[in-house]
């Protein structure tokens, strides 16, 4: 094997020319001796030693005047994935910031881009945005492609294609984002080398050919307008290139035009020192050439959304050639080749104590949102706050590489809804990064989850505690209420046939007469007539007042069941209804109406323990009308007491100060508490509230509470075996 002599020197010359200070030369000498003493031994595809690399990487951060951190972490940037080195040991010697950036790098490179769509492409590249909360991170992964791509020839044919549809995809439009136009120029070109070479090479031979004819046109260009941006006392720097070939492969494709009838694959541009000379520039230039109408853009007034800044216009040039000329600062230029990288560089060459990492970490962002609150373009401005946003989103993958943005604190049963409702409905487990997990478990960014479903699985109500998308709240609740739809035809079923009679809804039916009142209605069917009168949408009387009278008339009083005089409650209309003792609800909190055979509905509280065994089908949407004034209602409370002479009396004394009845009392003892149950009749549920907040408050109570009395042990028992008031029951 051919000897390689891998030595720090060419590293330092280019440090030196850049200014690194020698300090830090030796700090970053030393990081490059570890790593090539960890790589040792260790070749490429392309059979270099292996160190070779993260030295090109190096010298690609040392363009870009990256940081010290930055370039020890580029040298080293390769050690956790490929050799045992332990990140203890990397921190002991290097130091945490180092660390982090290391291991930033490690983290992004372990990702896997499987999918072809541009969506994605998208919400990968905002992953990695999300991921790398470094912003060095992201230059160095850069860096790296970047070298990877120059040595691209050494792989697979296959390997390069998808390492090549990837780099273009991903990071290309990251290096935009970030405003490195030198990298993304550069990644986009080899891109386009391996997945159109014929493309490529084309376009490279004709950009060759034309060198002569392009020297020409700029040489008359600057013959033409130099003596008039000297008499100005403008110091201008012009220069005439190629476009990149990537950006002519994609000029060509929009306009579906050859080669020869690109007209302006050249750029011309105009250097100066100040903003003010942009804009004088600009003026002798459209004096002395014909500037093409509506190819003029100000991007100083209004810069790009990644802070390129510079003057754009088009004209008729030298020998009725069509140019176009960018004109810009030198700062400008720095930023256009450099993007975020060069800002940062001024930070730090600035005041290189005074900021702490966290200010490098996010100012560019700051700088990014600062500088889009002038821009007019939304696009533009939306992109970049989104990088800003980022922290509140989550991206994880499907197994098959997908990646799907949620919000922050999201769920698997998120995830699982955001793939299609019909997952998300049929989720009965998920795994994490291969591993069980819980339906409610917060993803994090670059998890990959795996939806377990069930064709007979159905959504939990118990979901909507945890999912935080809209959307999976949105599709479980219409779940719910797309099957209840059955419960409800039920309901309304049951109804008529107490308010009619089986025998007689059974005529209706055969007869067609519902179909009418649906239609009449404006129901499309008769179930759906049912489920209205079962959610209460309508009301018993409506339909019934429709039906056509039977002959046997007056059968149907015959069988007519009692109405309830009062309205307490709105849903049950005509009905019979009573209140059910077990639970005894009173206005004011939820309740629910239960079918019976024969009594008619009996109406719950929400929280009876006893609706736990009925049928989902007899349960009734009922609610208190608001017409209880006057109106009294029974319940029983259960209070534990202290030991003390008089209690039941200062109990009873508190209870009728609050506008209340007693029904019963009943007194017995358990050791050394007192407990005593109490049936009133009140009002509402305010009352019963404040009935036994005055209860808790008074001394020697140690608790008040609701009960529940069971069917079979009615208020009466207690009452009469202790011989106080009579009492009554809660038949109404
Ligand atoms: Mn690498």
């Amino acid at each position: 094997m051919e000897q390689y002599v891998i030595s720090f020197d060419e590293i330092r010359a280019l440090l030196e020319e850049k200014q690194y200070n020698e300090e830090d030369i030796e700090e970053l000498e030393r990081a490059f001796e570890f790593a090539k003493k960890l790589h040792s031994g260790q070749y490429r595809v392309s059979e270099e030693p292996y160190i070779i690399h993260p030295m090109e990487v190096v010298k690609i951060l040392i363009g870009l005047m990256a940081d010290k951190h930055t370039l020890m972490a580029g040298f080293l940037h390769d050690i956790l994935e490929d050799t045992d080195t332990q990140p203890e040991e990397i921190k002991e010697l290097f130091g945490e910031d180092v660390l982090n950036l290391v291991q930033g790098v490690t983290k992004l490179g372990k990702l896997q881009f499987k999918s072809t769509e541009e969506r994605q492409a998208e919400n990968f590249r905002r992953m990695f945005i999300a991921m790398a909360s470094d912003v060095r991170i992201i230059f160095l992964k850069l860096a790296d492609r970047l070298h990877n791509m120059r040595t691209l020839n050494y792989m697979a044919p296959v390997k390069q294609q998808r390492i090549a549809q990837e780099t273009l995809d991903i990071f290309a439009p990251l290096a935009n984002r970030l405003g490195v136009g030198k990298i993304k120029a550069e990644l986009e070109d080899l891109s386009l080398k391996y997945l159109h070479p014929d493309k490529y090479y084309e376009i490279a031979q004709l950009v060759s050919q034309k060198k002569a004819e392009r020297d020409m046109t700029v040489k008359l260009l600057i013959d033409k307008i130099s003596q008039d941006v000297k008499a100005s006392g403008i110091n201008a720097k012009i220069t005439g290139r190629a476009k990149h070939y990537y950006s002519i492969y994609n000029k060509m494709n929009r306009l579906n035009v050859a080669f020869h009838d690109l007209y302006d694959i050249t750029a011309v541009r105009v250097i100066v020192d100040s903003e003010k000379e942009c804009y004088e520039v600009l003026g002798l230039i459209h004096s002395r050439f014909k500037p093409i109408p509506g190819r003029f853009k100000d991007y100083i007034a209004m810069p790009k959304g990644n802070m390129y800044q510079s003057l754009h216009t088009s004209v008729i040039g030298p020998r009725q050639k069509p140019l176009e000329v960018q004109i810009r600062t030198w700062e400008m230029h720095e930023i256009a080749e450099y993007g975020i990288a060069a800002h940062w560089r001024y930070k730090e060459k600035g005041s290189q104590k005074a900021d702490s990492a966290n200010d490098v970490k996010f100012s560019w962002m700051r700088k990014l949102v600062e500088y889009n609150k002038d821009t007019k373009d939304a696009a533009d401005y939306v992109d970049s706050v989104k990088l800003d946003l980022f922290s509140d989103q989550v991206f994880a993958f499907t197994p098959g590489g997908d990646v799907l943005d949620l919000p922050q604190g999201a769920t698997p049963v998120d995830f699982a809804y955001r793939i299609h409702s019909d997952v998300g409905h049929k989720t009965v487990g998920a795994l994490v990064n291969g591993r069980i997990a819980q339906l409610d478990t917060k993803l994090k960014n670059g998890d990959i989850v795996e939806i377990m479903t069930s064709k007979v699985a159905a959504p939990r109500l118990d979901w909507l505690n945890f999912v935080v998308t809209k959307q999976a709240a949105q599709r479980i609740r219409n779940w719910y209420k797309k099957n209840k739809r059955e419960d409800h035809i039920e309901i309304g079923k049951a109804n008529l046939e107490h308010e009619l009679t089986k025998t007689v809804f059974d005529e209706y039916i055969k007869s067609g007469e519902f179909e009418k009142v649906a239609k009449q209605m404006n129901y499309v069917s008769v179930d759906d007539l049912f489920a209205a009168l079962g959610y209460g949408e309508t009301t018993i009387n409506k339909i019934v007042n429709r039906l056509k009278k039977p002959q046997k008339q007056e059968g149907i009083h015959q069988h007519k069941p009692r109405k309830a005089s009062e309205k307490d409650i709105i849903g049950l209309e005509g009905l019979l209804y009573s209140f059910a003792r077990c639970c005894s609800p009173i206005p004011g909190e939820p309740i629910v109406g239960v079918v019976t055979r024969s009594k008619g509905v009996t109406v719950h509280r929400l929280d009876c323990k006893t609706l736990e065994n009925i049928p989902v089908e007899r349960l009734m949407d009922i609610q208190w009308s608001g017409n209880n004034i006057n109106k009294t209602y029974s319940t029983t409370i259960r209070i534990e007491t202290g030991e003390r002479l008089g209690m039941l009396k200062d109990v009873i004394g508190v209870i009728s100060d609050n506008n209340t009845n007693i029904n019963s009392a009943n007194v017995k003892s358990k050791g050394k508490v007192g407990i005593i149950e109490v049936g009133i009749e009140l009002d509402n549920i305010d009352t019963l509230r404040k009935v036994m907040n005055a209860i808790q408050s008074m001394p020697d109570v140690l608790s008040v509470k609701r009960i529940q009395t069971s069917f079979n042990q009615a208020p009466q028992q207690f009452t009469k075996k202790n011989g106080s008031k009579s009492s009554k029951t809660s038949k109404r």
